[in-house]
């Protein structure tokens, strides 16, 4: 779905990204880790064209969506992002929140928009949470409610970045499980996190990031149980 080839990155001289190479597959799982500064979120940025890329190439469903000819808002509503901070509106309701952009940027009736947002809202378990504005909602809740919102248009691909570091620890819990059901419902995924038991959890595959390449990848087992490379054992050992 996705495809990264030789994608490089500079904020003003400094290189972020250094001819970078990555796969996401269809219905896969894709999990970024490495120490703080390696990229990660910078990755997850230039993916739904947040960032421009200094040099290489970005693909989506075969398009080249970092040809600068792409309209960048219409590749946007493919890719559904969630990011540290929920950044919900608060002066709106869930359900406003959550049925904005199917309204505003896709045109589509209300009606239909709210009738697919009630469902999802359903089924991430807070149904009875539309009409609520988001500060009356425990930081777990809210966190859903953007995960709802990532997925109300129907996107190929979703792009989480950190999902779970702003939240206190009892309320963790029940965002993984939202991933772990879009995962066994085939959502495609690109994520990054410090949470080694969650990567081990629902990754197909564990991508080591450093110096804004790839380092090592592969299965969750063998990335994080026999690492290959001395810098990723080093890394592992430094937060467990
Ligand atoms: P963390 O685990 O702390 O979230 P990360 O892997 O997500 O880290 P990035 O946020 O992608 O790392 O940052 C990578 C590098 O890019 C850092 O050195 C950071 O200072 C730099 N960087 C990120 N955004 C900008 C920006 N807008 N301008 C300049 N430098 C930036
Ligand atoms: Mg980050």
């Amino acid at each position: 779905v996705l495809r990264l080839r030789g994608v490089r990155k500079e904020f003003r001289g400094t290189v972020v990204l250094d001819g970078l190479d990555l796969d996401v597959p269809e219905h896969a799982v894709v999990v970024l880790i490495g120490a703080s500064g390696s990229g990660k979120s910078t990755l997850l940025r230039c993916a739904n064209l947040l960032e421009p890329i200094t040099d290489g190439t970005i693909h989506l469903d075969g398009e080249h969506i970092t040809d600068p000819r792409v309209d960048a808002d219409r590749v946007r509503r493919r890719i559904g992002t969630v990011f540290q901070s929920f950044n919900l509106f608060p002066h709106m309701s869930v359900l406003d929140n959550v049925t904005l952009a199917p309204r505003r940027v896709h045109r589509r009736p209300r009606r239909e928009a709210e009738d697919r947002a009630r469902e999802l809202l359903e089924r991430v378990g807070l149904a009875d949470k539309a009409a609520e504005y988001p500060d009356r909602l425990s930081g777990g809740q809210q966190q859903r409610v953007a995960i709802v919102r990532a997925l109300v248009n129907g996107p190929r691909l979703l792009l989480l970045d950190e999902i779970t570091s702003a939240l206190d620890p009892e309320l963790v819990g029940e965002v993984l499980d939202l991933v772990r059901g879009l995962r066994e419902d085939g959502m495609t995924m690109l994520l990054a996190t410090h949470e080694m038991g969650f990567a081990r959890q629902v990754a197909d595959t564990v991508c080591f990031l450093e110096g804004g390449r790839v380092l090592e990848q592969g299965p969750p087992e063998r990335v994080l149980g026999e690492p290959e490379q001395p810098r990723t054992r080093r890394f592992l050992q430094r937060i467990i």
